[in-house]
């Protein structure tokens, strides 16, 4: 059975790519009926925060990416570390070494000076001397000889041999374990099958297959996903934009959207360009993902969520807009319901955000009007418009649509004016700008209460 696994280092917020990543590993696992795992990298205490540990959790959770196992802490695991760093040492397949920083680096600056690749020279391999008072490293007896064949299911099989690899140390003096010992047991333990993760790890992935030979554990699939970049080429980071996934939220976007975008960020399915989650699910597969690196596209991404905004069911759309709501300090309660105004705005919303704001005067009276939009419509006579109208809509008992826009036609027929010169007053008087949905839904989406309140505070 399958078993995948997600594992971030907590030092941020969780980032799109590290997103695409958590995703595509999820999507392996869901499509295979396997198993997803969520591990929490967080044996660097100095870089690691419990804030970051709650950004990727949230993060997860915002994208609907659910987790069968964990979250593991790895700082939980200490024991179980050390405990096959002495197995390894045991059996010979570890030293300690007891070079000293000086030693390390004048070695490493002669190599450069030759042009070499700076690399341990195995001085402690066969024959340490323990030094007193020196607390000894633990480094990994790395083969010498042969090849080690990364099963990588995106890039093909990678060659690599074991002369190009140096003994790794895998525990500092103080006894800690480092990073590829950690993932190694750990992807052990936990029985991972598929290894998926960014393509800046390939160069760990040799070192940690030879660990996990060593300790007589079977070697996963690879799937080392290419880099993203953003439009000028550039590994894509903070300054080209929004690059954490909680930014998109906050930024009016539909998870599904996110999700839709980053799931066709490197992999394809024929020419489709909307998948459902299902699909995403029922499509994906790791011989499809392409091995070159692809280019974050905000265009894009926009497009895909102004066709969530549209497309999906106006009631996920409002809780997603409830939020943003919220944000603002509106109630919802104070005003009609949010899928019905998510029907309303969504042809002209390509975010939630654009939504939220262009919806506040449903639920909140406004203390100014937009400036541009009332020079425009309260002109010469529009104070008797809006009177006319007052007395008509205070006479309605079903306040319809429907009823409305007749009684609004049929006021700019007595009063020989164009619908312009009525339904624009009564636009700005009521939503404080110029620009709302049709007039009929505006009003019956604001009730009559609110509708003529406004209408007096504009005529007076
Ligand atoms: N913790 C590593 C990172 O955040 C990922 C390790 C792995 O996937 O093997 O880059």
């Amino acid at each position: 059975t399958t078993i995948t696994r997600f594992a971030p280092s907590p030092t941020g917020y969780l980032h799109v790519g590290g997103a695409r990543t958590a995703l595509f590993s999820w999507l392996y696992a869901r499509k295979q009926g396997g198993t997803f795992i969520l591990r929490i990298e967080d044996t660097d205490l100095e870089r690691s925060s419990q804030e970051s540990v709650d950004a990727i959790l949230h993060g997860m959770d915002w994208l609907g990416l659910d987790y069968d196992e964990g979250p593991y802490y790895q700082t939980q695991r200490f024991d179980r570390y050390k405990e096959v760093i002495a197995q390894l040492l045991a059996q010979g397949d570890a030293y300690h070494c007891y070079c000293s920083k000086e030693e390390l680096e004048q070695l490493r600056n002669e190599q450069m000076a030759n042009k070499e690749k700076p690399r341990y020279n195995g001085k402690c391999r066969d024959h340490a001397v323990a030094i007193e008072g020196r607390e000894p490293v633990v480094r990994f007896k790395n083969p010498l000889d042969g090849v080690v064949a990364i099963p990588d299911l995106v890039k093909g099989e990678i060659v690599v041999a074991n002369k190009e690899l140096d003994d790794l140390i895998i525990a500092r003096g103080d006894g800690t374990p480092t990073y590829n010992l950690t993932v190694v047991v750990d992807d052990m333990d936990m029985g991972v099958t598929h290894v998926i993760r960014g393509d800046d790890h390939i160069n760990n992935t040799p070192r940690q297959m030879n660990i996990l030979k060593a300790l007589g554990a079977p070697v996963p699939f690879y799937a080392h996903l290419p880099m993203i970049l953003g439009a000028d080429g550039a590994r894509l980071s903070k300054r080209h934009g929004a690059v954490s996934v909680m930014q998109f939220r906050d930024d009016g976007y539909l998870p599904e959207a996110l999700l839709n975008y980053l799931v066709r960020l490197g992999w394809s399915h024929g020419d489709q360009e909307i998948f459902s989650i299902a699909e995403m699910v029922e499509f994906f597969d790791l011989a499809d993902v392409n091995g070159a690196a692809s280019t974050f596209n905000m265009d894009k991404l926009l497009w895909l969520n102004h066709h969530y905004i549209m497309h999906s069911d106006p009631e996920l759309v409002a809780m997603h807009l409830l939020w943003h709501i919220g944000q603002r300090g509106i109630d919802p309660a104070d005003g009609p319901a949010l899928a019905e105004v998510v029907k309303a705005q969504r042809e002209r919303s390509k975010t939630l955000v654009e939504m939220a704001n262009a919806s506040v005067y449903f639920y909140k009276d406004f203390d100014s009007y937009d400036e541009k939009a009332a020079k425009k419509a309260f002109t010469e006579g529009s104070d008797s418009v809006l009177a006319h109208i007052y007395e008509a809509f205070a006479a309605v008992n079903d306040w319809q649509g429907e009823q409305l826009h007749d009684i609004i036609v049929g006021l700019a027929e007595t009063l020989a004016l164009g619908m312009g010169k009525v339904a624009q007053p009564l636009r700005v008087a009521v939503c404080g700008s110029g620009v709302s949905p049709a007039i009929d839904v505006t009003l019956s989406l604001l009730g009559k209460e609110k509708t003529l309140a406004r209408l007096q505070k504009a005529i007076e």
